[in-house]
């Protein structure tokens, strides 16, 4: 199988049975997944076609790393974070979201602003919350746009990508937001084209591990800089792919 001149297949079951044990609770996810996937495959086909290599990936081997595209979410696939051309500003996440966290470091800051009231805020778990979602009360419906957009939170920043703790992400397919589906469409075309690229030269998979070592974030970047230096990581990948 062609994930596995990447990944070990111990890891990739393990991935694939946690996320069907994860559909036994919320068997609704099922069926978005199944749409999703649909809709990543489509793209991700049209790319091969013009990149010529749609015919060098078996077609079982297509659907599995479109799979592990859609359920895995590693470290790395903040590569993918804040590229915002990837975002149509169609409004659904600020519509639809909830509950919009607020870390203490963020409700603090938000203590001096002008354009974030804090009375707006309830505490939430660890954190805080706005007290108005779904949708979000700094959402401009007519405008489709946030009236505090430069000061809005990480959580905001990050979707679809959700942060679960500090330095701790999660990705949920949603086939409502073009992002996430662009996002894991361009997770598979790296994981295929990586791959193929082993295939052809076992050495590439030496050389990338060096790459990784080299420049990995450390645990306490924050998240604009660990961005930042995963979409550097995939910057250099690209190059090497070419
Ligand atoms: S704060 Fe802004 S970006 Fe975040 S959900 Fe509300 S309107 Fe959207
Ligand atoms: S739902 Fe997705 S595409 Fe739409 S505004 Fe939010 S991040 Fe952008």
């Amino acid at each position: 199988m062609l994930l596995e001149e990447l990944h070990k297949r111990e890891y990739l079951d393990t991935i694939f049975n946690q996320y069907e044990e994860l559909t036994k609770d919320q068997p609704e996810l099922t069926s978005e997944i199944f749409i999703f996937e649909r809709m990543v495959s489509k793209r991700v086909k049209k790319i091969l076609k013009k990149s010529g290599q749609l015919d060098d990936v078996e077609r079982k081997d297509l659907k599995e790393v479109i799979h592990f595209s859609s359920i895995a979410f590693t470290e790395g696939s903040l590569v993918a974070a804040l590229r915002l051309d990837y975002c149509n500003r169609c409004g659904w996440c600020c519509e639809n979201c909830s509950p919009i966290y607020i870390t203490k470091k963020e409700y603090e800051e938000y203590e001096s602003s002008d354009k974030v009231m804090i009375a707006e805020i309830k505490p939430f778990e660890e954190g805080y919350k706005f007290a108005e979602d779904r949708p979000c009360e700094h959402f401009i419906r007519k405008t489709k746009k946030c009236d505090i957009y430069n000061e809005r939170p990480d959580v905001c920043k990050a979707f679809p990508i959700l942060i679960k703790n500090e330095n701790e992400y999660l990705f949920r397919p949603n086939q409502n937001c073009k992002y996430a589906v662009e996002f894991v469409v361009q997770k598979a075309i790296t994981e295929i084209t990586t791959c193929l690229k082993i295939r052809e030269d076992p050495n590439f998979l030496k050389d990338l591990e060096k790459l990784l070592d080299k420049q990995i974030p450390a645990k306490e970047d924050n998240l604009d800089d660990r961005v930042k230096k995963w979409n550097k990581i995939a910057d250099d990948l690209d190059g090497s792919l070419d």
